[in-house]
């Protein structure tokens, strides 16, 4: 039996083993054309839904896992104006090790990293689940939106970049379907505009699967972290994922095509300003914008420096 060939390799008269079949899109692609088609695929998302330009000053928040590195390896390469922030969490184990990959990462690319310290800005995660009732999940969505914001403003910033692939994307979209969260949807969209005091936010990897993410990552040999955050409870997004992926299995294209489907048929019809806008004042310690008079970070400072005991 003959080996398979690489689908470009066969119109581009090259001769490269195959090493990578994306059933999604029919294509059998040796490494260099899997490299370029993962490379077209990004900038194109980004031309299409205008993320930026070269003109653009991009902040990527780098968490040390594979899709946030190979992002901000992938911007640098393709020439934008691209740095790092990473928010270190203070998890024992886990936040040193993903900071390791990211200055890593930082160094390897010549490119500079801003690195917000939690213990010593605020307190440890372990230390804050004491102090608030949210799960670590949203207590640290919370803090990584605010420091996201605030670094990226203070350093003049114009735009920043997350590394949400194409199956958090549809796993989001899935639970916002299956609840008619209607809000959720109006704003579930690759771009965020500016708004007020909040930056303008894009995924670019939008459109890229997991697989394809992690093995750009293994083809350019970045290392990143592997396990998921030992506070990480998304069991029903982890539930999510699993039954789509059975979909995907069965019928490859099926989440590329719901997701793009949404955002062609059903997005537009949502997207209205007074859907996607809340009333945002600033707050009066910080400046930083929120929802209450004091925000939630100056909220948590505030308790914590009141010499209080955490609640038992
Ligand atoms: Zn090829
Ligand atoms: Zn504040």
């Amino acid at each position: 039996m003959t080996p398979p060939k690489c689908t470009l390799c066969k119109t581009q008269q090259t001769n490269f083993p195959v090493k990578v079949y994306l059933s999604s899109y029919n294509l059998k692609l040796c490494q260099k054309h899997f490299i370029e088609w993962f490379e077209n695929r990004v900038a194109t998302t980004i031309e299409k839904y205008r993320m930026f330009t070269p003109h653009d000053k991009i902040l990527v928040a780098v968490s040390g896992g594979k899709d946030s590195l190979g992002l901000w390896f992938l911007l640098s390469r393709l020439g934008y104006h691209a740095e790092g922030l990473y928010i270190d969490l203070g998890i024992p184990e886990y936040s040193s090790q993903s900071r390791t990959y990211a200055q890593n990462l930082a160094s390897r690319i010549q490119r500079p990293l801003h690195v917000v310290d939690l213990a010593s800005e605020l307190a440890s995660i372990p230390e804050l689940r004491q102090w608030s009732r949210k799960p670590a999940c949203s207590l640290c969505g919370t803090l990584k939106r605010y420091y996201m914001n605030r670094i990226a403003r203070e350093n003049a910033y114009t735009v920043l970049a997350t590394g949400h692939n194409l199956d958090d994307e549809v796993a989001v979209l899935w639970n916002n379907v299956m609840h008619w969260n209607m809000e959720y949807l109006a704003k579930q969209y690759p771009v965020l505009p500016a708004e007020g005091p909040f930056l303008k936010k894009v995924k670019p990897l939008c459109r890229i699967s997991e697989k394809e993410s992690a093995l750009y990552t293994l083809f350019h040999n970045i290392p990143y972290i592997k396990p998921e955050c030992p506070y990480s409870t998304h069991a029903s997004s982890l539930e999510n994922k699993r039954i789509l992926q059975q979909l995907e299995e069965e019928k490859p294209g099926t989440k590329i095509t719901f997701y793009t489907g949404f955002l062609k048929n059903l997005s537009p019809l949502l997207r209205h300003p007074e859907r996607i806008s809340s009333p945002l004042t600033l707050c009066i310690v910080c400046g930083e914008p929120t929802t209450t008079e004091v925000c939630a970070v100056c909220q948590l400072k505030q308790k914590i420096q009141g010499d209080n005991h955490p609640p038992s």
